[in-house]
């Protein structure tokens, strides 16, 4: 099993078997996020697309939930807060 020192949590933990995504950032997750942390993303994700009912099939909820991990394991950008006071100002 490969190791990383993660950049998200700072711990030398297991990596990901494989990239994530087929693209720069999935690379990116790959090499510098451990599994620990992907397996909280995955958590928050489904939390992001229950609260928001998004529809996955749709470009519009990928490109929201891509924006969401990049900022959730590298403090990318801005998150989106799961914040009922925010429902509705949501803007795709
Ligand atoms: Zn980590």
């Amino acid at each position: 099993m490969t190791e990383l020192s993660c950049e998200r949590c700072g711990n030398q933990r297991a990596a990901l078997d494989a990239a994530p995504f087929r693209d720069e950032l999935g690379e990116r997750i790959r090499r510098n996020i451990c599994q620990t942390c992907w397996d909280e993303w995955l958590k928050r994700q489904m939390q992001l697309i229950n609260h928001y009912a998004l529809d996955v099939r749709t470009a519009e909820a990928r490109e929201f939930l891509r924006r969401n991990v990049e900022a959730f394991l590298f403090g990318a950008g801005e998150a989106d807060d799961i914040d009922t006071s925010q429902e509705g100002k949501i803007t795709w």
